[in-house]
């Protein structure tokens, strides 16, 4: 099979009708997408993910009106959050209707789901009548895809197209939430804050379990994994890093006199959390492709999206 990347929005949704699997862009990462109701499609994307099935997807739509019609469910504080956040990073878990095949949820009763702020897949939801799963579109445990090209680097050859929407506005995966007895859960951190969770929907509860629980959101203990040797080091431990030669430091804003600069990637010189989030994934891969002896990451401070980039650290070190 030949893998073509374009911008022909007409193909992609040929091609999903015929239910085939298609790389989409979105502000998080890119996904790798099939009609959400139909299982045959649906198992395509486990098949060229390589993903285990008791890892459920998450379900994009273009509209809130959209999601009434797969949930059995709406609780209030769902409805307040997705007016807020939607479209946008954030991933509701609302009971499912019967027509969401259980391939989609691994056999749980939620259903992942959300609306992705980005023009093209948004148009392309908007011209289909079905809803698209989508997972992100790199083999299962490694670093996400943040442009068409991360997607073709590994999937060429097992998908028939990539829908081209340019390099992802926000850069890590989606904030997921739960909600029980009125309370919001945070499954996954993401790229929604909790501050700004918090300040639509009062006090959150973040669900600490993080390792591979099945059940729990995919949350595998080693994800986002470089195949390069990886570590994760605190700032005051980053202060006298004894640094290989081959090796490389990621960090924040900050140049660590102790390391040769040119040994040193800082994901945003000015100190914007949102751009570093945005370059994380891509420093991750340049970095993995150079043969090094060992990436060191230095932690970020745990504010807005330094939680999410430090959470999808902590799993890109624990494979190591
Ligand atoms: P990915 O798009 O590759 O980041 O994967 C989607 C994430 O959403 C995975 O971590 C899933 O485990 C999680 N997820 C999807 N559906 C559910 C669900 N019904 N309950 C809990 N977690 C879910
Ligand atoms: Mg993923």
């Amino acid at each position: 099979m030949q893998t073509i990347i374009g911008k022909d929005l007409n193909e992609a949704k040929i091609l999903l009708q015929r239910n085939e699997v298609v790389g989409i862009p979105t502000e998080t990462v890119y996904g790798l997408a099939a009609n959400a109701l139909n299982s045959e499609a649906v198992l395509k994307i486990f098949t060229v993910k390589e993903r285990p099935h008791f890892d459920p997807l998450i379900v994009h739509t273009h509209a809130i009106g959209e999601i009434e019609k797969y949930v059995s469910e709406f609780p209030a504080k769902a409805r307040m959050l997705l007016e807020a956040f939607s479209p946008g990073p954030l991933t509701v878990l609302l009971r499912k209707k019967a027509v969401i095949p259980d391939l989609v949820t691994s056999g749980l009763d939620t259903v992942a789901m959300r609306i992705p702020k980005q023009e093209l897949s948004l148009q392309l939801l908007r011209q289909l009548d079905f809803p698209l799963a989508a997972p992100s579109a790199n083999p299962f445990g490694y670093i996400s895809p943040t442009s068409a090209a991360h997607v073709y680097h590994q999937l060429n050859g097992k998908i028939p197209y990539i829908l081209d929407g340019g390099s992802c506005q926000v850069g890590v995966e989606s904030t997921i939430v739960g909600f029980e007895n009125n309370q919001v859960i945070v499954y996954r951190l993401g790229g929604l804050s909790l501050e700004d969770l918090e300040r639509v929907a009062g006090t959150v509860i973040v669900n600490s379990i993080s390792s591979s629980n099945p059940v729990s959101p995919g949350l595998l203990k080693s994800h986002y994994a470089p195949r390069t040797p990886f570590r994760l080091v605190t700032a005051s431990e980053a202060a006298s890093l004894n640094l290989q030669k081959n090796s490389a430091v990621i960090g924040f804003n900050e140049w660590l006199p102790v390391v040769p600069k040119d040994q040193q990637f800082l994901l945003s010189e000015k100190g914007n959390l949102n751009e570093a989030a945005k370059n994380l994934f891509a420093v991750m891969r340049q970095l993995d492709q150079m043969q090094l002896d060992e990436i060191v990451a230095v932690e970020f401070p745990e504010i807005g999206l330094g939680k999410a980039i430090n959470d999808r650290l902590q799993r890109a070190a624990a494979k190591h």
